[in-house]
């Protein structure tokens, strides 16, 4: 099976399940297990933050940060495609009673700064209060956008002048850092907390990290409690962490190199079109003309000769890259989606 949905399907390495099997435990709720203790030093150091805590999820991670920067009935000013908004089921005003202020973002995953501005509350006893703004970086929606350090630099001027905390959503983090072959503290020195994935691009089985001051991962631990989100012996997760930190960041250029050629084989085939400027990580996304296939029988025919992606829209596919997917698979891909296009 071609298994391009996400790279969410990773599944662990060898070497992860040897340190999962060999990893050192204790109880994590009494800060007691020295294997998720050694991993939320490293992510700390990685990030260049005071402190770090392990959270279940990616969603896990993005709602304790935003329940830690905001009170009940406040707002966060955020991309109107973020993942935040879009996929985690309304956790930060289901949960935390915190109003979601949408603005656009642009194609490249950026949002203006003319339009944060304009959603920066006044004080006026009829508003909420403006507390946070979330950045995205890789953005998920944008074909895996790269955020620059300078733009995310000018967010954080903009956010200073407004009195607001910056959040980065850096589920993929590690991604951007490699596209643009540069420290990962590039971006994450201009922002207030993050959260990044050990379970996407990066192969680890659960998990993700919550990064920022020592006063806010305290809070955060709290929020985290509250969720349920307090794991005991929580090195079983941590150690297949601390591999994927370690030994996997580098591998993910062949994620994107394997997503260039797959986008560069998609733009070949009649039917199929795709944005090859906007490639510059591990997603792409692809639109199917009208009047062809149906958008279900499509997948359902790949599907068939063992290829599966995502279908995000009522013409558009997305496929990522990542950890098991070898060079070979993306020509087999490639050669079934033409396959498919032909004879349909
Ligand atoms: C996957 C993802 C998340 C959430 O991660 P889960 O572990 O699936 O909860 C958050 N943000 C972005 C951009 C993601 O792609």
């Amino acid at each position: 099976m071609i298994d391009l949905r996400s790279d969410t399907v990773t599944l662990p390495t060898h070497e992860m399940r040897d340190a999962m099997q060999s990893a050192e435990l204790g109880d994590d709720v009494f800060c007691e297990d020295p294997t998720v203790n050694k991993l939320q030093t490293k992510a700390a150091e990685l990030m260049g933050t005071e402190a770090a805590l392990l959270v279940a999820s990616g969603t896990m991670g993005n709602l304790v940060s935003v329940l830690t920067h905001c009170r009940r009935g406040e707002e966060v000013i955020l991309g109107d495609t973020s993942h935040i908004f879009l996929n985690e089921a309304a956790s930060i005003a289901h949960v935390g009673g915190i109003q979601p202020h949408c603005v656009l973002n642009q194609p490249d995953g950026t949002v203006r700064l003319p339009d944060i501005e304009a959603a920066v509350r006044g004080d006026n006893e009829h508003w909420p209060r403006s507390r946070l703004i979330c950045l995205e970086n890789t953005h998920n929606r944008c074909s895996g956008a790269v955020l620059t350090p300078e733009y995310m630099e000018s967010v954080a001027l903009c956010a200073q002048t407004h009195d607001l905390a910056v959040h980065l959503d850096a589920a993929r983090i590690f991604n951007a850092a490699v596209a643009l072959g540069c420290d990962v503290k590039e971006f994450t020195r201009h922002v207030d907390s993050l959260s990044f994935c050990l379970s996407k691009g990066l192969s680890a089985p659960v998990g993700s990290i919550v990064c920022g001051t020592h006063d806010f991962i305290r809070e955060a631990r709290r929020n985290r409690k509250v969720l349920g989100g307090g794991m005991r012996q929580a090195g079983i997760i941590a150690a297949p962490g601390l591999v994927a930190v370690e030994k996997m960041v580098e591998r993910l250029k062949e994620d994107h190199e394997n997503a260039r050629i797959l986008a560069h084989g998609i733009a070949e085939i009649s039917g199929l079109s795709i944005e090859l400027e906007q490639v510059q990580t591990n997603i792409i996304y692809f639109d199917l003309a009208a009047h062809h296939v149906k958008p279900d029988e499509l997948l359902q025919r790949c599907g068939e000769k063992r290829l599966m992606f995502l279908q995000t829209g009522p013409r558009r596919f997305r496929m990522v890259t990542h950890y098991g997917i070898t060079k070979t698979a993306i020509d087999s891909a490639l050669t079934i989606l033409a396959d498919v296009m032909a004879n349909t």
